[in-house]
C-alpha cells in the first residue's frame, strides 16, 4: 500500500484493549477512563479480519498494543493465529511488563518475535509514584523472563520528564552495559489534554543526548537496517544500545509506515491526527472482504504528510491508552 505521498505502509498497529493495569500519571487519570464498554471493543475475529486483509494488501509487521495487552485474555491465541497467516508477518508487542514473567514463554511459543517493555523508574518509590503501582518487580522479573524466553533484542521504552524521572536517564543508559537491549527514551508527547503534566516537564531529545554524552563516550549515530523513528547509539564498552526517539522535535513523518486500529474498531491512519475511520460499524454491518480492503486503502490514500505537535496541535480527546501508544 503507498499513501499518496508515496510513503509505503506496510505496518499495522493494533490496540487490543484500552484498559491498562497501571495509572500512569502522564497517560491515564487514577480512576481509569471510561472503558469503551465490553460490546464496543472489537472481538478478537472482527480484529483478526481486519489484520488478515491488512496483511493481504501489503503489512508485513504488525504490533499488539493499548492499554495494556497482556490483560486481555486470549492474546496468546489472537498472536499465534496473526503469526500462521500465509504471508507470516513479523509480530510484536509492547507491555508495561507487569504480566510479562507469566506470558514470556508462551509469547515465544506464540510466535512472537520481539517485545518493547515501557518502563520510566528503576527506583521501587519512584515507579509506585509515576504509575501509582507497586509493582516494579513484577517488571523486572518480567524482563529476565523476557531475556531467558529468547524474545530479543528486548527495547526498554522510557519517557524522560522534568522533574520526575529524567535524572534517571543515566542510570537507565547503564543498563546496557549489561544487557544486550535496544535501550529508547522516548520525548513526551501532548496528545491529549487533562494529564498531569506540563509543557515545562517537556525534556528534549538533544537533553537526552547530552545526558548520555555524560556516561561514556557515544559512538556515532548506527544506522538501522530498517527504518524507524529511534536515533542509535552506543555506549562505549556496553553490549547494548540506546536510542533517542524526538517525537516533537524532529519530523519522522516522512518516513512512517504506520496505521493503527484501536481497541473499539477506528482506523487511525496518523497517532496524532483525529482522523478516524469507523471499522466496528462496518464489521458489524456485515460488509464483504473487498468494500473493507477499499476502506483500508482510502484510509491509507488520506494519511496526512506530517503531524502538527509543536505547531498548531491541540490534544485531542483519546489519550495515548485509548490511541494504542
Ligand atoms: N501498556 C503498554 C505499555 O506500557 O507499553 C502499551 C500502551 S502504552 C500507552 C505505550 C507507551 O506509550 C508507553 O511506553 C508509554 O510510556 C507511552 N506514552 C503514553 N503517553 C505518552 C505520551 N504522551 N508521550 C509519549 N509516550 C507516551
Amino acid at each position: 500500500m503507498r499513501d499518496s505521498f508515496s510513503r509505503k505502509i506496510d505496518y499495522l498497529r493494533i490496540s487490543v484493549t484500552d484498559r491498562c493495569n497501571l495509572r500512569c500519571r502522564y497517560c491515564m487519570p487514577e480512576q481509569g477512563v471510561p472503558s469503551v464498554g465490553h460490546g464496543a471493543v472489537l472481538s478478537y475475529e472482527e480484529l483478526f479480519r481486519v489484520a488478515r486483509l491488512a496483511v493481504e494488501l501489503g503489512v508485513r509487521k504488525i504490533r499488539l498494543t493499548g492499554g495494556e495487552p497482556l490483560v486481555r485474555k486470549g492474546v496468546v491465541d489472537f498472536i499465534a493465529a496473526l503469526v500462521a497467516l500465509p504471508q507470516k508477518p513479523e509480530l510484536t508487542l509492547t507491555t508495561n511488563g507487569v504480566l510479562l514473567a507469566e506470558y514470556a514463554e508462551s509469547l515465544r511459543q506464540a510466535g512472537l518475535a520481539r517485545i518493547n517493555v515501557s518502563l520510566d523508574s528503576l527506583q521501587p518509590e519512584r515507579f509506585e509514584q509515576i504509575s501509582r503501582r507497586d509493582q516494579l518487580q513484577q517488571v523486572l522479573d518480567g524482563l529476565q523472563a523476557a531475556e531467558e524466553a529468547g524474545l530479543a533484542p528486548i527495547k526498554l521504552n522510557m519517557v524522560p520528564i522534568r522533574g520526575v524521572n529524567a535524572d534517571e536517564i543515566a542510570d537507565f543508559a547503564r543498563l546496557t552495559f549489561k544487557h544486550p537491549w535496544q535501550v529508547r527514551f522516548i520525548e513526551f508527547m501532548p496528545v491529549s489534554s487533562g494529564l498531569e503534566y506540563t509543557d515545562e516537564q517537556f525534556y528534549s531529545g538533544e537533553q537526552i543526548k547530552t545526558d548520555l554524552e555524560q556516561v561514556a563516550l557515544l559512538t556515532a549515530e548506527i544506522r538501522q537496517g530498517i527504518l524507524g523513528p529511534a536515533r542509535i547509539y552506543r555506549l562505549q564498552g556496553a553490549i547494548g544500545t540506546v536510542g533517542i526517539i524526538h517525537a516533537v522535535s524532529e519530523h519522522f513523518c516522512h518516513e512512517c509506515n504506520r496505521l493503527r486500529l484501536t481497541a473499539d474498531g477506528q482506523l487511525r491512519p496518523c497517532l496524532l491526527s483525529e482522523r478516524e475511520v469507523d471499522l466496528r460499524e462496518l464489521l458489524r454491518s456485515g460488509v464483504d472482504d473487498q468494500m473493507l480492503i477499499e476502506v483500508l486503502k482510502q484510509s491509507v490514500a488520506e494519511k496526512p504528510e506530517r503531524h502538527c505537535l509543536g505547531e498548531n496541535y491541540s490534544p485531542g480527546q483519546r489519550k495515548m491508552q485509548g490511541i494504542g501508544g
